[in-house]
């Protein structure tokens, strides 16, 4: 199932601004994918543009081989989870999680049974009753996440789920949205511009910048061997130095001089110049 969700060489500008810029990838099913950048990129953008929430300029969507660029959100196998929540302030837990498969016509049976299960799932059941004014930002979330799964989307949406969280609540929910992925197996595709967040839960992460992907990979492989300065500083920003090769020494190892180090022996995964100009490591 490598071809589950295709993104083919999709474009949006806004006010003749080019946000998204041809960009494609291919998300694999059951997969946590992040959309990694810095604010601006265009990663909401794109998310959007998943969603059906925006229609893209130029380019194709295809989920499990069907084309979805123009089908209207609510005829998508898909949902998504807000930074805000969008919990409706006058229903109850239960009502707000029962909601999508109400509008769906199901019975009164199965919407009983399946509000039990998402409750269990999120660890919810003692708030049934509650009114989002009653719960905390990580109980709203939990709240939103079994609204959006509730329905049995084919991917699950996540637009900064955890950005209005502090610190602490923030890295339990993650464990909680790891736990939550593994219970249930659909495809994640998170939005976030944090490195942290996107390093730990995901699969893999697509690096964006300025509407351009940079880097597809898995955590450890852009950590590792970022393709360009770019990746490398927006991911671990502490090890860049500038410095010049001097000899190579094997397939893929390099004397390069630094300054204020001397020569540092450093591998490199592309062929490096010697002598001729200044590299980063
Ligand atoms: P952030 O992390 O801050 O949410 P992002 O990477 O998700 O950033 P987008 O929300 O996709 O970025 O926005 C990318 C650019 O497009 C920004 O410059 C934004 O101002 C602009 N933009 C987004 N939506 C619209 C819109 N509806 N009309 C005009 N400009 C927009």
């Amino acid at each position: 199932m490598s071809d589950f969700l295709v993104i083919d060489q999709v474009s949006k500008s806004f006010d003749s601004s080019p946000v998204v810029d041809s960009v494609s990838m291919t998300i694999r099913q059951g997969e946590v994918f992040s959309l990694l950048g810095p604010s601006g990129c265009g990663k909401t953008t794109l998310l959007r543009m998943l969603a059906g929430f925006i229609r893209p300029d130029s380019g194709r969507l295809f989920l499990n081989g069907k084309d979805i660029t123009d089908l209207p959100p609510e005829k998508r196998p898909v949902n998504t989870v807000f930074q805000n929540y969008a919990l409706f302030p006058h229903l109850n837990v239960q009502e707000n999680i029962a909601f999508g498969l109400q509008m769906a016509g199901r019975s009164r049976a199965f919407i009983a049974h399946e509000i039990e299960r998402m409750l269990t799932l999120v660890k919810m059941m003692d708030y049934a009753h509650s009114l989002p004014a009653q719960l905390s930002g990580g109980q709203k979330q939990r709240v939103a996440i079994a609204r959006a799964l509730i329905n049995q989307p084919q991917v699950l949406l996540l637009d900064e789920p955890l950005a209005a969280l502090d610190l602490k609540l923030r890295q339990h929910m993650l464990s909680e949205l790891s736990a939550i992925h593994r219970e249930v197996g659909t495809t994640f595709i998170y939005v976030t511009h944090d490195q942290e967040e996107a390093l730990s839960l995901s699969d893999r992460i697509a690096v964006m910048n300025q509407g351009c992907v940079e880097q597809i990979d898995t955590p450890r492989a852009l950590y590792n061997d970022p393709v360009n300065e770019f990746v490398a500083g927006f991911i671990g920003d502490a090890n860049l130095m500038l410095g010049i090769v001097r000899e190579r020494c094997g397939e893929n190892l390099f004397l390069v001089e630094v300054t204020g180090w001397g020569g540092v022996l450093a591998q490199a995964s592309v062929e490096l110049e010697l002598d001729r100009k200044s590299t980063r490591l």
